[in-house]
């Protein structure tokens, strides 16, 4: 815990915070949980009215040669964090590999380059950051090699090469690199398994099944944050998210409805973003390949403008791409790339996805300008007014 100690729970809040105490069953029929103090060993059974299952999410490890060995880290918990910083003090490692190209895999990279150790990038679909569309994860290639960072798209990891225990290299379909440190950054996925030992039904996502309160299908039972499932107010389907940005409101909202109140999470729109080098990175909304997956008819506007008024200085690049559904101009979903206000903009983009709105609608919003910031038309309109032009 960073933000509160248990103490502060305790003391302040009176929330009886148990560390190192990890729950190994839930008893339906008991009302009761039962778990082993990590440190002693020493069983123990709690019973409870309610119970908010809040287990985050499991890294994605995939049963490959050598992956247990020293030397390979993942990035996922406070302590994971705590290990791979001690690693980077004490073995001092040359050659960094990461494996896997997703927001977590290119901040570190960023982290490692800070530190001057090369660093190198193995990703097995043809683009970093599959959260973005082709065209738009493009655009981070140049400042990812500008930086140092060598990246193999297309490539897949095989085994890991171990001596005494600990690894030295890896090897992809393609090529063999070496190593003094790993870091595995392939993914999340809902730490359910305890909720599903339980008999709590989980979603298609593999995310405890919640209706908008975080109430489970079971009564007295809730869930929120990464392993419970999420609502894509867009495509109206079901969906899972492992943000943070989400996990607190699901919280919340679990909380007041626990505790007798009445809150609703109605659900999520897909918005996250991420620094990337010189660049910001942002996206919201469904990308080409979801729009494609549900049939939608759509069009698509890009466009290359700049984050402050043109002549202003310190101004620089900033791609915006809009998605709309053609016939009724709603908006599905938006990307932006750029030096800054990547961030700023996307949000606007999210709450008129909350609010259904369509691409005329945006092109209308009373958006703030003054040189330091803006155009006069935003980028995000100037997108927008290409969109419409065309549904
Ligand atoms: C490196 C990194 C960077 C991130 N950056 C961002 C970001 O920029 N923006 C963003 O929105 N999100 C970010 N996230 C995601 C964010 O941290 C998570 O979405 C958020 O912490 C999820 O909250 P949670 O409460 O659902 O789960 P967690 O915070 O994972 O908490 C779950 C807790 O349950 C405990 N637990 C699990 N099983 C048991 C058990 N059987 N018994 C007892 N305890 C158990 C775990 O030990 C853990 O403490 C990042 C995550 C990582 C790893």
């Amino acid at each position: 815990l960073v933000v509160r100690s248990p103490e502060a729970f305790r003391e302040k809040q009176g929330i009886d915070a148990r560390v190192l105490q990890k729950v190994s069953e839930i008893d339906l029929r008991q009302k009761q949980v039962q778990g082993e103090d990590l440190k002693t060993g020493k069983t123990w059974k709690e019973p409870f009215d309610q119970l908010l299952i809040a287990t985050g999410a499991a890294s994605i490890r995939p049963p490959i040669p050598g992956i247990d060995a020293k030397g390979v880290y993942e990035l996922n918990t406070l302590q994971s964090g705590i290990e791979v910083r001690r690693a980077m003090d004490e073995k001092n490692p040359r050659h960094i590999v990461i494996i896997g190209g997703g927001y977590i895999g290119l901040e570190m990279a960023e982290n490692f380059i800070h530190r001057g150790i090369g660093v190198t990038i193995v990703e097995k679909t043809p683009q970093v950051m599959n959260t973005l569309d082709p065209d738009m994860a493009a655009l981070l290639i140049k400042p990812l090699e500008e930086a140092g960072v060598k990246l193999y798209l297309n490539e897949s990891l095989k085994a890991f090469e171990i001596t005494a225990g600990e690894v030295r290299e890896v090897m992809t379909d393609r090529r063999i690199l070496p190593a003094d440190l790993v870091l595995l950054g392939l993914g999340v996925r809902p730490n359910s398994a305890l909720a599903q030992m339980a008999g709590i039904p989980l979603g298609k996502t593999g995310g405890i099944r919640v209706n908008d309160r975080m109430k489970t299908e079971v009564k007295g039972v809730w869930a929120a944050g990464n392993c419970a499932e999420s609502f894509h107010l867009v495509s109206h389907r079901p969906f899972y998210v492992a943000l943070g940005t989400v996990a607190n409101k699901q919280g919340r909202v679990a909380g007041i409805n626990i505790a007798g109140g009445r809150a609703v999470f109605p659900g999520v729109v897909g918005t996250a973003m991420v620094k990337v080098f010189s660049l910001e990175v942002a996206r919201t909304g469904l990308q080409e390949k979801e729009i494609l997956e549900l049939g939608l008819p759509f069009v698509t506007a890009k466009i290359d403008a700049y984050t402050r008024a043109r002549y202003y200085p310190g101004t620089g690049p900033l791609t915006v791409k809009i998605l709309a559904e053609k016939g009724t101009g709603r908006l599905l979903g938006g990307q932006i790339v750029g030096k800054e206000g990547a961030g700023k903009r996307i949000d606007t983009l999210a709450a008129a996805l909350h609010a259904g709105l369509i691409v005329e609608d945006l092109i209308n919003l009373d958006l703030g300008y003054s040189p330091p910031f803006s155009a006069v038309w935003d980028p995000v309109q100037i997108a927008a007014r290409q969109a419409a032009g065309q549904v």
